[in-house]
């Protein structure tokens, strides 16, 4: 297969809703990173999704909606719910709920679980898209499974390219991390289970504390541990003394010295800033001609807590689960 690459303009859009209304798979960007969208109702369009990524099928897929209406469609909303949406909507925020029963999603989708994840993306070519489509559509991130998230058409094409019908381009994403996870769908309970581009104390702010797992309970959520992001070369984290045979990422003006190559994520030491390229900057020190990467510390408050997990789990040894 070809793998068309469009301008995201008004011609561009129209284009992908069509391909997605045949069943087809396009990827296209959010406001967090480019995901890879097939329509959430169309059970041979969410197993392609999974066949495209390499994605083990127990992992759930987000679904991406234009308006709050579609998501009460194929999920059911609590109090809680409905004021994360009202502040956070559209936004970096995902949540998961218990699935709306009759509501024609595929069960893919959600991979067996009685629950949907549903978040409504704030970027505006996601949005003319999800809105002419006028149906859920599922759209993990765009890279095959357990490598860096993708920010930019480039990305999507390095891993996907001869996989999909469409990428529609519209420049690098401007969060860059993905959307936060949280669980809602027990009703007393509140989970967080991916950190993400929306920092946590701004849901606390308006629903109170989020809680982890305990500890002995089964993970929620198959993609959220394990080795995932993963560049090819080792990556060693919280690092104040460097190689010379090593690739730096750095954050801030305090940059330890002797590195091959150095990439810093933010010279002004900016947690947004930061946020934006940390995938960019993994790949582009996994084809740099350096043995290892290494990373500074990073500061664990707002966004620096999404970033931090990202870098822990491009570190981690065990093989990817997602
Ligand atoms: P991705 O879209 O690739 O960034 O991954 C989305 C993440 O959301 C995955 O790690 C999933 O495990 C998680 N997720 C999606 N649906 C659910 C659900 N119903 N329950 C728990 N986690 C979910
Ligand atoms: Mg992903």
């Amino acid at each position: 297969m070809k793998t068309e690459v469009l301008k995201a303009d008004a011609a561009g859009i129209a284009r992908a809703a069509e391909v997605l209304r045949a069943g087809g798979l396009v990827a296209f960007p959010t406001e967090t990173v480019y995901g890879l969208g097939g329509v959430a109702t169309r059970d041979e369009a969410v197993e392609r999704i999974f066949t495209a990524k390499g994605r083990p099928s127990r992992n759930p897929l987000i679904a991406h909606v234009g308006a709050p209406e579609v998501a009460r469609r194929i999920a059911v909303f609590d109090e809680r719910a409905e004021r994360l949406v009202a502040r956070f909507w559209p936004g970096p925020l995902t949540i998961v709920l218990p699935r709306r029963p009759g509501s024609g999603l595929s069960p893919r989708v959600s991979a067996g679980l009685p629950t949907v994840a549903v978040r409504m993306p704030a970027h505006p070519v996601a949005l003319a898209l999800l809105r002419a489509v006028d149906e859920p559509v599922a759209a993990p991130s765009a890279n095959r499974s357990g490598r860096t998230s993708p920010t930019t058409a480039e990305h999507v094409l390095a891993d996907l390219a001869g996989r999909i019908e469409l990428v529609l381009d519209a420049g690098p994403c401007e969060v860059g991390v993905e959307s936060t996870v949280v669980d809602l769908s027990e009703p007393d309970r509140a989970l967080l289970l991916r950190p993400g581009g929306l920092p946590r104390a701004e849901i606390e702010a308006v629903i109170g504390p989020l809680e982890g797992r305990r500890p002995g309970e089964p993970v929620r959520s198959p993609g959220l541990v394990g080795r995932h992001y993963a560049p090819s070369k080792p990556v060693r984290l919280d690092v104040r003394e460097v190689a010379p045979d090593e690739g730096l990422l750095a954050f801030g003006e305090d940059v330890p010295p002797g590195a091959k190559v150095t990439l810093n994520l933010s010279p002004a030491g900016d947690l947004a800033e930061a946020a934006r390229s940390p995938f960019a900057m993994l790949r582009e020190l996994d084809r740099a001609d350096v043995r290892a990467i290494a990373v500074v510390p990073i500061p664990g408050e707002g966004l620096g807590e999404a970033i931090r997990d990202r870098l822990r789990r491009a570190a981690m040894e065990a093989p990817a689960d997602a």
